[in-house]
């Protein structure tokens, strides 16, 4: 059965420069679409992929992945701000892909669309204080 799933891979600093993509295009049969991708101020990398194939080659192309050292999220929980956590400072504001974190320039807050989210987690990682969270 083919399937099609949105993943958030958070790559740590020590295989960032591993050609991991690299031998999962080579071999697994996984077709896999880049929507974004980004590396936070800690230096780590995160790529938000679409991955396409067989459900077994899916499932060994995340084995693959996980056995690397690779996190991966499915991209479907909710992501959350701790609002006392916050400082406003707008790390966020430059990662977040799809434009849920936005700086007021009246106020100079950082204004936290819930709707817009599509909990890829990039901003998790981002930011400095850890206000944002996932929520299961
Ligand atoms: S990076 Fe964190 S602390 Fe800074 S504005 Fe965004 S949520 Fe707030
Ligand atoms: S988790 Fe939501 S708010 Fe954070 S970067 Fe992704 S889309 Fe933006």
């Amino acid at each position: 059965m083919a399937i099609s799933i949105k993943v958030v891979l958070h790559f740590p600093r020590h295989l960032m420069n591993q050609p991991i993509i690299y031998h999962l295009a080579r071999h697994y049969d996984v077709e896999f679409n880049i929507l974004k991708a980004s590396i936070t101020p800690q230096e780590e990398g995160v790529l938000v992929m679409e991955l396409k194939g067989e459900q077994k080659d899916y499932e060994g192309g995340i084995k693959y992945l996980t056995d690397s050292g690779v996190e991966v999220h499915p991209l479907s929980r909710n992501v959350a701000r701790d609002e006392d956590k916050c400082t406003h400072c707008g790390v966020c504001v430059a990662v977040c892909p799809v434009g849920a974190l936005i700086l007021d320039p009246a106020t100079r807050r950082v204004d936290f669309c819930e709707s817009k989210c599509i909990a890829c987690e990039l901003c998790i990682k981002a930011c400095p204080p850890r206000a944002m969270k996932v929520c299961l």
